[in-house]
């Protein structure tokens, strides 16, 4: 049996990007992987499909599993011969019993290796626009819990910095502030705290010291948040980038083209796979050069298609005497990575834009093949028949619908539906679009699906070339 390993892996504080590549890296190859409520569960779709996913839960408190006993999973997990990641919220150190589990490992004889992160400690403060030293403020900061024991009222110890942030301090903020004020920081000072930090539901709650506690109490905190306090806490006004961009969920499965929109909070609620039977995409594959065209609408056909082709043993160069349509960039982008220069790419990224290309050619009696989702518009295959063209539609890959994660729509500025079966898989799970929540499709056909759950939208901005260079 070969060696387990386990690796103590940083998640970073809630916003996904915020993993490091090795933590990223070793995401994608664990055998096991364990994480609690903080880690951030949009990164656990990272992980490979065969992996054996526990959560260990911690959550306000609460533990689901005590931690001897998630030592002791960690290490028997191991020592079955599995690569194991404890993904921990924040740096894998800071106040996260992580040195424990890393001891744990020690002392049962576990290779280990601890992989840091990104802590909610300084990133929180970074997303809120407070930094967490500034020359003209302070050149120090002190990083403290809050977290005392139940019953215990002594002052809490403030250390000697410029700039101090309190981490696991919301049930203890009260006692937090006196202890400030008892300990010299004047009651003019700011303090802020910052709930969720690097999420799209973060909310900065800012005053002076003598005010806080009744501002805080007004707000009804939420957890997790960090405190900071000091004269940096003023910079907040003029830095603050992240709140003021708009929010916009989108539901299709690659966030990362939008991001020219907003601040992207992230649901998937479609994967899509391999159908169970390729018997008829193998008879078309067999005389694929009968063919004169083959347009792909997505990257799910291109991907499907050659991972058939593959299979067979077969490559690229059975498509030679045909010529090639993309519906768009991206599904151009990934035929180029099978080596292939669509011939045909529209600006206008739709079934729509693909026909007003195939208006300006001769496509009488022309077969062409559209490799396709079970279900798909009839737009292309309709408008390309009233050219004269002999469309046949080969199903490659099937959608499944994923249970999406809960969204807050109260901090929601919008939703991007990008593509009939998003607007079907959003109101399955949300039931409807709240008043106020701006509606966007990424091409007509998707509007005209959200019209029929009455879901009036707009045509999604596109980037603007300066907007696509600085993403
Ligand atoms: N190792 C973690 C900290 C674990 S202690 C890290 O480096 O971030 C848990 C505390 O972290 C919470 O009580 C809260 O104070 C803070 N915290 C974690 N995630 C946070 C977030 N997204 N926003 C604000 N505070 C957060």
């Amino acid at each position: 049996m070969s060696k387990g390993k386990v690796y103590l892996v940083g998640a970073g504080p809630g916003d996904v990007e915020l993993i490091t590549l090795k933590g990223f890296r070793l995401l994608a190859k664990a055998d096991v992987i364990l994480y609690d409520h903080l880690s951030s569960a949009g990164l656990l779709d990272f992980s490979a499909p065969s992996a054996e996913l526990i959560s260990v839960g911690k959550f306000a408190g609460k533990h689901t599993l005590p931690q001897e006993d998630i030592n002791r999973l960690i290490v028997d997990k191991a020592k079955e011969g599995k690569i194991v990641v404890r993904l921990k919220g924040g740096d894998s150190y800071l106040f996260g019993r992580g040195s424990e589990e890393a001891e744990a490992c020690f002392q049962g004889g576990v290779e280990f290796q601890v992989v840091p992160g990104v802590t909610s400690a300084l990133a929180a403060p970074c997303y809120a626009g407070i930094p967490a030293t500034d020359r003209d403020c302070t050149s120090d900061v002190a990083i403290v819990t809050g977290h005392r024991k139940a019953g215990d009222d002594k002052p809490i110890e403030i250390p000697k910095a410029g700039t101090v942030i309190f981490l696991m301090s919301v049930g203890n903020i009260k006692h937090i502030v006196n202890s400030l004020l008892d300990q010299g920081w004047p009651e003019d000072e700011m303090i802020a705290a910052v709930e969720k930090g690097t999420c799209y539901d973060q909310r900065v709650i800012k005053d002076t010291l003598g005010n806080f506690l009744k501002t805080a109490e007004k707000a009804k905190l939420r957890t997790p948040a960090i405190f900071i306090v000091g004269k940096v806490v003023q910079l907040q006004e003029k830095l603050d980038w992240f709140t003021p961009k708009p929010n916009v969920l989108v539901l299709g499965n690659h966030p990362e083209r939008y991001t020219h929109l907003g601040n992207i909070v992230h649901r998937r609620v479609i994967d899509c796979v391999a159908i169970e039977d390729y018997s008829k995409v193998d008879l078309v594959v067999d005389k694929i050069a009968d063919y004169d065209w083959i347009i792909f609408t997505s990257v799910n056909g291109a991907k499907h298609l050659f991972s058939r082709l593959n299979q067979k043993g077969l490559d690229t160069r059975e498509l030679a005497s045909l010529r090639i349509a993309a519906i768009g960039k991206t599904t151009a982008a990934r035929l180029l990575e099978y080596g292939i220069i669509a011939d045909v790419v529209p600006g206008n990224e739709s079934s729509a834009g693909l026909l007003e290309e195939f208006a300006k050619i001769d496509m009488e009696g022309k077969k062409v093949l559209l490799p396709q989702a079970e279900f798909s518009t009839k737009e292309l295959p309709e408008g390309l028949a009233g050219f004269g063209a002999e469309v046949e539609k080969l199903v490659v890959y099937r959608t499944v619908d994923i249970e999406p994660a809960e969204v807050d729509f109260d901090y929601i500025d919008a939703v991007l539906f990008t593509s009939g079966s998003t607007v079907r898989a959003f109101i399955k799970y949300f039931k409807e679009v709240p008043p106020g929540v701006k509606v966007y499709g990424l091409g007509e056909p998707t509007l005209a699906v959200a019209k029929e759950y009455n879901i009036t939208g707009e045509l999604m901005p596109k980037a603007s070339d300066d907007q696509e260079k600085k993403i």
